[in-house]
C-alpha cells in the first residue's frame, strides 16, 4: 500500500512537471510572437499562427533549449545558424503565399523555416548542402509529422527543377547575386526572398518579383546571413 502511494505520488509529480514543461514553452512562444513579431509590425494571420504553433525549441541543439525563444539566431552546428524568429516571420509574410502554393526553400538548416511554411502552403521543397544537417532536419520533420515537406541534399544554387515552377522561393543563405536557375524556377507572378551581398558583411534582403520575362527587385532591410556555399567541382 505504501509502495503504491509512493508510486502514485511519483507519477503525479512526473505528469504535472512534464505538463508544465510543455506549458513553459507554449507561454514563451506566445510571448515571442507578441513581443518580437507583432510588436515589430508583422500582421499576417497565417504567419503569426505558424510561429505560435511550431515548437522552435525542438529545432535547436539541446544546449540552447532555454534560448530557443530568444530574440536572435542560434548555432545549429557545422558553422550554421537558425535565423532570428523575427527574420523568419518577416520573410514568411513577404513571400505572400497561401494554401494552394508550392514553395522552395534553399538552406534547410534545422528545418524550422520549412516547418513554418508547411503550416501555410500546400507543399514545401527544401534543399540543404550540408548532408548531416539535411538528414537531421529530414528526421526531425518526419518525427514531428510535417508530412508536406520534402528535403533534398544538394547545391541549392540549382534549385529543385523537378517540382518547378514555384509560387515562392525563399533563400536563407547569402549570395553575391541572384542565382539564375532560381529565377527560372519561379512561377510567373511568383516571389523570391533572398539576401544579396558579400558573405562577409551585411547583406540586403531582396524581394524579387517575376512578371513574364521581366524581373523586378526591391531592396528591403539589411541582414546578416551565412554564405550560400557552392559544391566544389569533383
Ligand atoms: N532556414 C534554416 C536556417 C538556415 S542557415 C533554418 O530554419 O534553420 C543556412 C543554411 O543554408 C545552412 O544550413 C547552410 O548549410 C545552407 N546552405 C549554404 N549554402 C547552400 C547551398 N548552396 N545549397 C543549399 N543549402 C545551402
Amino acid at each position: 500500500m505504501k509502495k503504491l502511494t509512493v508510486l502514485i505520488i511519483v507519477f503525479t509529480i512526473g505528469f504535472f512537471s512534464s505538463l508544465s514543461g510543455q506549458n513553459k514553452f507554449e507561454i514563451k512562444r506566445k510571448e515571442m510572437v507578441n513581443k518580437q513579431i507583432q510588436a515589430r509590425g508583422i500582421a499576417d494571420k497565417n504567419t503569426l499562427k505558424a510561429l505560435e504553433v511550431v515548437p522552435r525549441h525542438l529545432f535547436v541543439p539541446e544546449e540552447y533549449l532555454d534560448q530557443a525563444y530568444d530574440d536572435g539566431p542560434l548555432p545549429i552546428g557545422y558553422g550554421q545558424t537558425i535565423s532570428q524568429p523575427y527574420i523568419v516571420a518577416y520573410m514568411t509574410e513577404l513571400l505572400n503565399v497561401g494554401p494552394d502554393d508550392v514553395v522552395l526553400e534553399i538552406g534547410t538548416g534545422s528545418g524550422y523555416q520549412a516547418a513554418i511554411l508547411s503550416r501555410i502552403v500546400k507543399k514545401v521543397y527544401t534543399v540543404e548542402i550540408v548532408e548531416e544537417l539535411g538528414l537531421a532536419a529530414k528526421e526531425r520533420l518526419k518525427a514531428l509529422n510535417y508530412d508536406n515537406v520534402e528535403v533534398k541534399i544538394g547545391d541549392g544554387y540549382y534549385g529543385w527543377e523537378e517540382h518547378a515552377p514555384y509560387s515562392g522561393i525563399i533563400v536563407t543563405s547569402a549570395s553575391e547575386y541572384i542565382p539564375p536557375p532560381l529565377i527560372k524556377q519561379l512561377k510567373d507572378k511568383g516571389r523570391m526572398i533572398i539576401p544579396v551581398g558579400s558573405p562577409f558583411s551585411v547583406q540586403n534582403l531582396m524581394l524579387v518579383e517575376k512578371s513574364g520575362d521581366k524581373i523586378r527587385t526591391k531592396s528591403l532591410i539589411p541582414v546578416r546571413f551565412v554564405p550560400l556555399t557552392r559544391q566544389s567541382a569533383p
